[in-house]
């Protein structure tokens, strides 16, 4: 996801800390609604509009169920309020009941680890949310499914966590005005004069909160640019003329991952602007953008490669990239969302400096710095968190700005040839699938044959990053010459951090050394002649750090 506005940093009175401590120190550890009884393996959904687009006027959900243990009788499935019609199991009517947000349909016998079930439920109404009724901006009904964390099951019947990935298909019935696109292949429309049928099928396991839908009366345009996949931009008809600049980073994108990582894992892209309450939401091969993403803004940061604001190449460059990690490699727990959002905030940065260079690539990961800064001095949690209970509160610097440093701090130590070698194993080995935290270092380690347990250990389960005290004097010795005692004092709350830091002394010329700290306070001794003028820690930037100069007397 990209999101809709940044967080300003504000001060919070003490009280507000003091508050947020103690309900971190007393909440609980974060339930999660993983796969564990039985999982999904196919969803076939097919939906029929009404005319304008004000509800779903009938709705059938088959899915194909695979039983994990042994003497399960009931399958609980995630679904919102809708009113259900029928519910059958393998083509005979089935006992249901109801709780909130859950719908128990009652097995006829016991079933058993490897047993295959087939579900039918039908349904009607207009969701409370996940499948969003809208105007767009040209004033016309829409509808577009917007799922993010586990909205999807107000709308479809299903295990609504990231583990219980599924392929998924699609018939759209609307009356015939309206464009639709979905998941996956497009594979016919039919229909008569009045209604049309749009099919659809995503034959890879996708994460439930990646399965879309948008139909609309907007503009579609195909670019002439299918070197990696059939690529199509999906618009309000006011956004026609823009939408092929606009979206112009796209096929580059699609180039530059491929041969970063992997061939893109989906059979088409569509990129759509529509109704989405983030800036953008990944869905797979179907992206949707906020209706507000072409609206030009006022002394807006523009790219000089795309001619467009950067924040839009952002954004597009962030929510493909996500094709790879989020949709393909997703995460195995919300806890590892980072390897979601870290990757897709990072590679969006990559492309930055694939395609404007490497001072508009150190600007971006300076202000994704600022704003973890921003974010860090509210909120001191770790990237791992296996405690937030609201969802939308993990789309947070950490997740984004924290874990693109990690990334990027790794790439430094690894090297680029271990580093990608390592990303490509990673995405290899957990693409159509799920991946955890340590799957990652797994592959990294591998790769590198560097060991990473106290680096993750200390960047990605603990909380906060360096903050440095440097203070340096130069002295004479007998004999020797002039000497300069550089120290750096680290005084973040938690444990030091072990990163070897880039030192630069400016003395007449420059000198680099590497202090390698082994606990809080580290120094090194460097000869210098005639006084040094200046003494600079991590010169290019490799560290996610703050520096504090103290006042000397
Ligand atoms: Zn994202």
């Amino acid at each position: 996801m990209g999101s809709t506005k940044r967080v300003n940093s504000h001060r919070i009175l003490l009280t507000v800390v003091l508050v947020l401590t103690c309900l971190t120190l007393t909440s609980a550890q974060r339930r999660e609604r993983t796969v564990n009884q039985w999982k999904p393996v196919h969803y076939d959904v097919s939906v029929v509009f009404d005319d304008q687009l004000s509800q779903i006027k009938s709705a059938l959900t088959e899915i194909k169920v695979e039983v994990l243990e042994s003497s399960v009788t009931r399958i609980d499935f995630d679904f919102g309020d809708l009113a259900i019609d029928s519910v059958r199991i393998n083509d005979a009517p089935a006992k249901f009941n109801r709780t909130p947000d859950v719908l128990n349909v009652s097995l006829p016998r016991p079933a058993n680890r490897g047993d295959k079930l087939n579900f039918a439920i039908t349904y009607h109404g207009r969701p409370k949310d996940g499948l969003v009724f809208a105007n767009d901006r040209d004033g016309k009904p829409s509808a577009t499914g917007d799922n993010w964390p586990n909205r999807v099951h107000q709308w479809i019947p299903s295990l609504d966590h990231p583990s219980a990935k599924a392929s998924v298909s699609f018939t759209v019935s609307a009356p015939q005005r309206y464009e639709v696109t979905a998941n996956g292949k497009f594979i016919n429309v039919t229909g008569n004069a009045a209604t049309s049928h749009w099919k659809f099928e995503e034959a890879k396991p996708i994460p439930p909160y990646c399965m879309v839908i948008a139909v609309n009366e907007g503009a579609i345009i195909n670019s002439p640019d299918k070197a990696t996949t059939n690529l199509l931009y999906n618009v309000p008809k006011r956004d026609r003329d823009y939408a092929s600049k606009g979206f112009s980073p796209a096929a580059p994108a699609l180039a530059f991952f491929s041969q970063t990582v992997a061939p893109y894992p989906y059979d088409k892209l569509a990129l759509i602007v529509g109704a989405t309450r983030f800036g953008g939401m990944e869905n797979s091969g179907a992206i949707v953008f906020t209706s507000t993403l072409f609206d030009l803004r006022a002394n807006e940061k523009m790219s000089a490669r795309f001619g467009i604001p950067t924040r839009i190449e952002s954004v597009v460059a962030h929510e493909i990239a996500h094709q790879w990690f989020g949709d393909s490699v997703t995460e195995s727990t919300w806890a590892d969302l980072w390897l979601s959002e870290g990757f897709a905030t990072y590679f969006a940065g990559l492309f930055t400096q694939k395609y404007d260079g490497e001072d508009a690539f150190r600007e971006y990961m300076q202000s994704a710095a600022e704003r973890y800064f921003a974010y860090e001095k509210q909120r001191n949690n770790p990237i791992h968190d296996t405690d937030t209970e609201d969802l939308m509160k993990l789309l947070n610097a950490n997740n984004y700005e924290k874990g693109a440093w990690v990334l990027h701090m790794l790439r430094q130590r690894l090297g680029d040839d271990a580093f990608f070698r390592g990303l490509r194993a990673y995405y290899e080995a957990h693409k159509e699938a799920n991946a955890t935290t340590q799957d990652l270092r797994n592959a990294l380690e591998k790769a590198s044959g560097q060991n990473l347990r106290a680096f993750f250990q200390r960047w990605v389960y603990e909380s906060g990053h360096p903050v440095y005290e440097l203070s340096y004097s130069s002295a004479e010795f007998a004999g020797a010459g002039e000497f300069l005692t550089i120290t750096l004092k680290q005084t973040q709350a938690g444990e030091p951090f072990l990163d070897p830091v880039p030192i630069e002394i400016t003395s007449g010329e420059k000198t680099r050394v590497v202090i390698r700290p082994e606990s809080r306070t580290a120094s090194t001794r460097v000869r210098v002649k005639g006084g040094a003028t200046s003494v600079q820690v991590d010169p290019d930037g490799t560290l996610l750090k703050e520096v504090r100069t103290p006042s000397t007397s």
